[in-house]
């Protein structure tokens, strides 16, 4: 260790007020229920292979009745309910969402792997704000589509991942609310606690039984609730596999669909760039939260003569990043979500090594138990190797450079991917050219995964359609 270089004091934040239930069934119509399919499955905690809990597995028969029970809600009392009234539940929901900050972040970083510090300061504000905002629209629908007379859709069915567990909750349930729909919602296998206690708050809100039901279980459980021939709208948000899938599966019906599937995207870093700030923002924007992030900016381009600066400054602030206990408050990157999702991490490692690109990585250690994975860079990389073409979905970015605009926007666009992007320059015209030329939904200048539920998110190409936030995520709730 150098003179210059210390070490925190660990700092790890207290998990004893967290409540979690030995075990939980399904939130249908307005209380919990064991699952008609009598199974249960055990999550764990993935930072140390804990198990903290044992959830239902629903199963086609249980979706059933939460579809019914979302089916009952939405002709006897949400459809029919004034608007300025629907919002005040939303409100409610915030707001207690806000009371119970402390303990929603300690068991989304328990159960999904991420430093509390994301998921106190970000995951769960973020969450309530979301309710904030579309709490507002409830009761200005008609002045949000000027000449239109907005109508809700019936039953939404929304499926989501394990990168954002509340937040996804909160991006698909608070504007489903807001235009009128009634929901069922399907959280991750590996991430259900935060969903969970979702519906704890929702049930203590006293929002109308069968409003918004909370399933769990696998991807067969996601099946049953898309081809539920009662469930008028789809939105999904997770592999771009999956995607296609349901797609197939609803060709030929009128259910209304959103996806939002995978990405890798460029952030492009150019000479006239303040390199401390824009390294501080590369790392932020692929290594916290371990790159668990669809919009993660997975693929550095930078402009020729400057590369040899910035990868040295790269290599010296990963050097600096900790590695270890989500619930520490010093963690820069937690734990990788599963053992399936950290074998796909170590072979995309594999590929990039063999492809022959340089690797390097901080000699940081790696705690001994729980799925950890050291920062990466593939240093010297091109337009065809598979670590830039494919999402790998890990703390995990590489390096090409660039000379002219012309060149770094023809790398940026050349994959099969456009949810987002970002842009370091000094100069604005450059931005403005940027962000109309880059086939990305959301392009950053200057800043990276900065998020507000008034901007609307979506993709391009296989990063999915539809936009979620904003006035935009409104529509795919509406029919206009
Ligand atoms: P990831 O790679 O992010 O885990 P997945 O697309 O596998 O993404 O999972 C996202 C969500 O989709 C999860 O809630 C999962 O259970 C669900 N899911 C998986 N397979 C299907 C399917 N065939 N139909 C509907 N939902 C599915």
């Amino acid at each position: 260790m150098s003179k210059f270089e210390w070490k925190y004091a660990a700092a790890p934040e207290a998990s004893n007020h967290a409540k979690i239930d030995a075990r939980y069934g399904l939130f249908i119509n307005g209380k919990f229920v064991n699952p008609l399919s009598k199974k249960y499955y055990s999550t764990h905690n993935p930072a140390t292979g804990q198990k903290l809990s044992e959830i239902a597995e629903a199963g086609e028969k249980d979706v059933n009745s939460a579809v019914a029970a979302a089916r009952q809600a939405y002709e006897k009392v949400w459809k029919k309910m004034p608007a300025k009234e629907r919002a005040k539940y939303i409100f409610r929901i915030a707001r207690v969402i806000q009371e119970r900050s402390r303990e929603l972040a300690v068991i989304e970083s328990m159960n999904g792997g991420k430093p509390i510090r994301e998921s106190r300061d970000f995951d769960v504000p973020t969450a309530a704000n979301h309710f904030f905002y579309y709490a507002g629209w409830a009761d200005k629908l008609d002045y949000a589509f000027p000449n239109k007379k907005p109508k809700s859709l019936g039953v939404a069915a929304q499926i989501i991942p394990w990168n954002f567990p509340l937040l996804m909750a909160a991006w698909k349930i608070a504007p489903a609310l807001a235009t009128g729909n009634t929901v069922v919602l399907k959280p991750a296998e590996t991430t259900p606690l935060t969903a969970l206690k979702l519906a704890e708050i929702i049930r203590d809100c006293d929002l109308p039984p069968g409003v918004v039901n909370i399933i769990t279980g696998f991807g067969n459980t996601g099946a049953a609730m898309v081809n539920h021939p009662d469930v008028n709208k789809i939105a999904f948000t997770g592999s771009t596999d999956v995607g296609k899938i349901i797609q197939k599966s609803i060709a030929g019906t009128d259910k209304k669909l959103t996806l939002e599937l995978g990405g890798k995207a460029a952030n492009i870093i150019f000479d006239d760039a303040p390199i401390n700030q824009a390294v501080e923002g590369v790392i932020n924007g692929i290594f916290f939260n371990q790159g668990h992030v669809c919009c993660a900016g997975s693929r550095l381009f930078v402009q020729e003569n400057i590369a040899e600066e910035v990868i040295q400054k790269l290599k010296a602030r990963m050097q600096t990043l900790i590695v270890g206990d989500p619930l520490d408050k010093n963690t820069d990157i937690g734990a990788i979500n599963s053992r399936e999702q950290l074998d796909k991490i170590n072979y995309y490692l594999k590929v990039g090594k063999e492809e022959g690109l340089e690797i390097y990585q901080p000699n940081c250690k790696l705690p001994a138990n729980g799925f950890y994975c050291k920062p990466t860079l593939f240093i010297g990389a091109a337009q065809s190797n598979r670590v830039v073409q494919e999402e790998i979905f890990g703390p995990v970015l590489t390096i090409q450079t660039f000379r002219t605009i012309e060149e770094v926007i023809e790398k940026a666009n050349n994959i099969p991917y456009g949810l987002s992007a970002g842009v370091w320059t000094d100069k604005g015209s450059k931005i403005f050219n940027l962000t109309t030329k880059l086939r990305a939904g959301v392009v950053w200048a200057n800043t990276y995964n900065k998020f507000d539920p008034s901007s609307p998110f979506g993709g391009y190409k296989e990063s999915g359609f539809g936009r979620e936030g904003g006035l935009h995520g409104l529509m795919p709730y509406l029919n206009l």
